[in-house]
């Protein structure tokens, strides 16, 4: 377990926060459209670009582009990508890479054959090994960590490139869900700790074998009326290709780390993560939340759509009525005409507008998944407050997130973290709140049925599960910068 301070600020080593959604398809003649289809179902883990790579027998066919699923996957582009292998890729990044280069897959033409990969989650030593491979002569096209993996394989001096690949996933230290197309099989991979979600489907096809499926969320398999058979373990390899399908365990298990915040925000509340319904983790949430901190109030109020699930639960345990009262606009696009004159609260104007009748009057229990900045929540408070609400009592379905992310959750760093610079009361005077309460953690592991220490809770207590390979180096550079290390 490793303690962090304001050295990781400093130099981050989650430069890549890519947050993401991986799918993969072995023995289906649209595979390119299956893919399609599942990356739509997935567009909420990144909006920023997309691609999808097919094999077609003979050679990789990949697009990639900067955009929302629906507008880069046209008929005539998916026409373009022949096959009945496919594996497919969403991105969003806030972290200034917004380079299409970086979109996935990535592909290449190695020794080991053609090979494409794409990656959800965050590898840490990613910027160590692309150093090292750079002395070797290795030449990158992008910045993103992803490509590290295409490089390690190629000079892997395993023959096989199944043993090529977990030569690289040995290398590889954080968290990763992997998907590889090659030659004639899908090949996906978990990192041993199983930070990212990674599950498996069968899709019968009328006439031929079962299709395979894979994808970070069920919600995919449900558009494809594919039957959610298991998730790919920690620390193991599923291939498939023509023998059919082979799992081996390529490195032991390690302490399981699963991601907590799928559960919290990020997952659909329609998917199973982890093997566990995200509706039934948030609903509890909400119960929990209304057990530890209810005050007299007369609605509950969600914060679309972040909210919705745990409202439900809060409302449904505090015995009280659940208003959509804060109505979203679902189609903000990417870029809008800004106002030449001040508009206040003009960001969260666009995306949401209260409905005056259901707020007049009324003492609110206002619910959000997460208080990230305390920004967005001022606003909307103040939102609330001004189309009539007498009270506004602000309720987070998680504890206070107080660190930053480092396997692919695009939490920013403890500077801009409120919680971390901020206690409750003074979040409360920041955002504007009659009261602010959080998630308690023993609630947070409870709601998501937590009895072993299966998660990973780093963003709320600082504790991160896996030791970071350069933190000598970070340490080093932090000295010299000044930068007090404990
Ligand atoms: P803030 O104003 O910075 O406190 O933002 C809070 C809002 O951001 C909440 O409504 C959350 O649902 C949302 N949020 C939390 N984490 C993330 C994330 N990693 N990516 C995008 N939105 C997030």
């Amino acid at each position: 377990m490793l303690e962090t301070s304001g050295v990781l600020d400093k130099f981050p080593l989650d430069k890549f926060k890519d947050e993401c959604g991986v799918v993969a398809i072995h023995g289906h003649s649209e595979a390119a459209k299956l893919a399609y289809y599942s990356l739509y179902t997935l567009q909420h883990r990144g909006q920023e670009c997309a691609g999808v790579s097919t094999w077609d027998g003979k050679t990789i066919h990949t697009t990639k582009k900067n955009g929302v699923v629906s507008d880069i996957f046209t008929p005539e582009v998916i026409k373009g990508l022949p096959g009945s292998l496919a594996i497919g890729h969403t991105r969003y990044s806030t972290s200034g890479d917004k380079d299409e280069m970086n979109a996935q897959p990535f592909s290449v033409h190695c020794n080991k054959g053609l090979i494409a990969v794409a990656h959800n989650g965050n590898i840490t030593n990613a910027a160590e090994l692309r150093k090292h491979l750079e002395d070797k002569g290795s030449i990158f096209q992008a910045s993103s960590d992803t490509e590290v993996i295409l490089h390690l394989v190629a000079h892997s001096t395993e023959k096989t490139l199944k043993d090529a690949l977990r030569d690289a996933l040995l290398q590889l230290e954080g968290a990763f869900s992997l998907v590889f197309l090659a030659a004639d099989r899908i090949i996906v991979a978990r990192d041993p700790h199983g930070f990212r979600p990674l599950a498996m489907g069968n899709l019968k096809v009328p006439g031929h074998p079962d299709a395979t499926v894979f994808a970070s969320e069920t919600c995919a398999f449900d558009f494809l009326d594919a039957t959610y058979l298991n998730d790919v373990q920690p620390g193991e390899m599923v291939v498939v290709g023509p023998e059919g399908i082979t799992r081996e365990r390529y490195t032991p298990e390690k302490p399981r780390a699963q991601c907590v915040f799928e559960h919290v925000y990020f997952a659909r509340p329609d998917s199973m993560v982890f093997g566990r319904p995200v509706q039934t983790s948030r609903e509890k949430m909400g119960r929990l939340l209304a057990q530890e901190s209810h005050v007299p109030a007369d609605i509950v109020v969600p914060v679309p759509d972040s909210g919705n699930t745990a409202a439900l639960g809060y409302a449904a345990e505090a015995n009280l009525p659940y208003r959509q009262a804060l109505i979203r606009n679902h189609y903000v696009g990417r870029t809008f005409i800004e106002p030449s004159q001040a508009i206040r609260d003009f960001g969260v104007k666009l995306k949401l507008n209260p409905i005056r009748s259901l707020l007049e009057g009324k003492r609110v229990i206002l619910v959000d998944d997460s208080i990230v900045r305390g920004t967005t929540s001022e606003k909307i408070v103040r939102m609330v407050r001004r189309a009539g609400a007498t009270e506004v009592h602000l309720r987070i379905s998680c504890p206070p997130t107080v660190s930053p992310c480092f396997y692919g959750v695009d939490t920013p760093s403890k500077r801009e973290l409120i919680a971390a610079n901020k206690n409750t009361e003074e979040i409360r005077k920041f955002i504007g709140a009659d009261s602010v309460a959080y998630l308690s953690m023993p609630g947070l592991t409870r709601a998501v049925s937590d009895e072993v220490g299966e998660y990973c809770y780093a963003c709320y207590t600082g504790n991160y599960p896996t030791d970071f390979v350069n933190i000598e180096q970070l340490v080093k550079a932090g000295k010299k910068a000044g930068i007090e290390t404990p």
